[in-house]
């Protein structure tokens, strides 16, 4: 079995765009540019931005962070994003989720100038993925078939399980692993809250994407021997004994389903760490189409 570790995965692909940022900076221009909307001060969304913004620095781009009330107004915030969208100098834009109640996500998505939309998004980028053409595609998934591509995971012929069908993660990543793509090719099945018989149909499969909110849903009974696991999953789960009162989990029980897996991801440590990598290099593609 092996673990699919988002650190060294991550770190390999920050270290190539370390270098294309350096030649960049010698060709006398200036670095990729990476602008984030964090709305309120939500626990988690913090500490997501903080390390997107971390990262950015680590390799050279250039990052902004704006932060928003949580009382902001809707207009607001389509106004500060049409600002971001008219600066020829910012590449990327991000609106870190979920917003307040009062603020429409859809509308929110749909602002961000397509050629800017670094977290893949906007219904004209979701639109390209499905149809195979060139696109930001969103993080989460990019990151995973980065992953897939890094540990070199088989994919062609076999039977992905993707368990969840939200637009960030689950339906994009079906899209992926069916996709006629190096790393794809797959027969998937997505299954959501209405399924049957999930269990059974995930003993069916040779690769399970767990991204359903769930802390350690996806138990040793549901997974074939042999299977590969990816945990996509991240909730924080209270616990007295935890420094910060609080354990992060994903959607699957790594002790029991690992020793039936070939590889799987854990969490912290997997899937998370790769998602920011697919972000930079959607950012620095962004840049690319920009100059
Ligand atoms: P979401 O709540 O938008 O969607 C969850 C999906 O799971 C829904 O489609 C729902 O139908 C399905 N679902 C819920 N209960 C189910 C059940 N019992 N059986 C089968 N399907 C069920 O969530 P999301 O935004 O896609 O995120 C999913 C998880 O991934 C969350 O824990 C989130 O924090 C995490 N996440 C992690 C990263 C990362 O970088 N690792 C990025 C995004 C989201």
């Amino acid at each position: 079995m092996i673990v699919l570790d988002g650190k060294i995965a991550s770190q390999s692909i920050k270290e190539n765009l370390k270098t294309d940022v350096s030649a960049i900076i010698k060709h006398g221009k200036r670095p990729p540019h990476l602008a984030a909307i964090l709305v309120g001060n939500n626990g988690a969304s913090e500490t997501y931005v903080a390390s997107k913004v971390k990262n950015c620095e680590e390799i050279g781009f250039q990052s902004t962070l704006i932060r928003l009330e949580d009382t902001v107004e809707e207009s607001k915030l389509l106004e500060t994003i049409q600002q971001l969208n008219n600066n020829k100098a910012v590449d990327g834009i991000l609106v870190q989720l979920p917003l307040p109640k009062h603020i429409s996500e859809q509308k929110v998505i749909e602002t961000i100038n397509p050629q800017k939309d670094v977290d893949g998004f906007h219904p004209v980028n979701i639109g390209k993925l499905v149809q195979g053409l060139e696109t930001f595609i969103p993080a989460t998934p990019y990151g995973i078939m980065l992953m897939l591509e890094y540990f070199n995971i088989e994919t062609k012929g076999k039977h992905a399980v993707v368990i969840g069908r939200s637009n960030i993660v689950g339906r994009p990543m079906s899209i992926l692993l069916s996709s006629n793509i190096k790393r794809g090719n797959c027969t998937v099945t997505i299954c959501h809250s209405h399924t049957p018989n999930l269990s059974e149909i995930c003993l069916q499969a040779d690769i399970i994407v767990a991204a359903l909110g769930k802390p350690e849903f996806v138990k040793a009974n549901m997974v074939k021997q042999g299977a590969v696991v990816i945990d996509v999953g991240i909730t924080r789960v209270a616990d007295t004994t935890a420094k910060k009162g609080f354990r992060i989990k994903g959607d699957v029980a790594y002790n029991e389903v690992a020793t039936k897996t070939t590889a799987i991801t854990p969490v912290p440590g997997g899937v998370g760490l790769m998602t920011i990598a697919g972000l930079l290099k959607n950012t620095l593609q962004a840049y690319m189409n920009n100059e």
